[in-house]
């Protein structure tokens, strides 16, 4: 098991995969081993199997499928060893039954956190980066929504700090200033 398990949230398009690739690129130049999984790629990879074709039509399966992928994606990570583990993943997804817990109790049960890292960024900048993201079929949204599915990603983390433990940094990804959040998050992680 990996010593630093750091699980990194944040609602689509807030910029979390390009931060955490430069968080990571930094912590390669030291001494550590490392390891950066996006949950959602371990569970399309089992989901491919079942006949989808692309990883935003995953929650748009019952939510029951949707469980079983998420515990056996859950289960691979918490196998990896490194100095490092760093999971890229969401803490609610918005299935056609509800908003679904990323991180439910099974969840945090198996992958253990040491640190919970939740990214945000500006409704405006997300909305942009939505739009942009032409390789993804995102869901499209308004401000309004965005502040709503901000307020319940908020609840549902304070909830899995609790279970887990773990400390909870929130870090705001403004535009053009990835290297600040960056280092707020190394600096968190003892790396700098
Ligand atoms: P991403 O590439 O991070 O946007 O993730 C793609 C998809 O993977 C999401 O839309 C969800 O369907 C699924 N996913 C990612 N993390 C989780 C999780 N912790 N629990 C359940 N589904 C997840
Ligand atoms: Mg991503």
């Amino acid at each position: 098991m990996a010593n630093k398990r750091v699980v990194i949230i944040g609602i689509p398009g807030v910029g979390k995969t390009t931060l955490v690739n430069r968080v990571v690129e930094q912590i390669k130049k030291k001494k550590f081993t490392l390891e950066s999984v996006v949950f959602g790629t371990l569970m399309f990879e089992e989901a491919k199997k079942l006949d989808i074709e692309h990883r935003d039509e995953m929650r748009k399966l019952p939510v029951d499928q949707q469980r079983k992928l998420q515990i056996e994606a859950a289960e691979k990570i918490a196998m990896m060893k490194a100095d490092y583990l760093f999971i890229d993943t969401h803490l609610m997804i918005n299935t056609k039954e509800g908003y679904w817990p990323g991180l439910p109790f099974e969840v945090l049960k198996v992958l253990s956190p040491s640190n919970l890292i939740l990214i945000e960024a500006l409704p405006h900048e997300i909305i942009s980066r939505r739009r942009r993201d032409s390789g993804r079929c995102r869901d499209l949204a308004e401000e309004e929504t965005i502040a709503r599915e901000k307020e319940i990603a908020r609840s549902m983390l304070s909830t899995s700090a609790i279970i887990s433990g773990a400390p909870l940094l929130i870090v705001m990804n403004k535009e053009n200033q990835i290297e600040e959040a960056a280092n707020q998050i190394l600096k968190a992680l003892g790396v700098i």
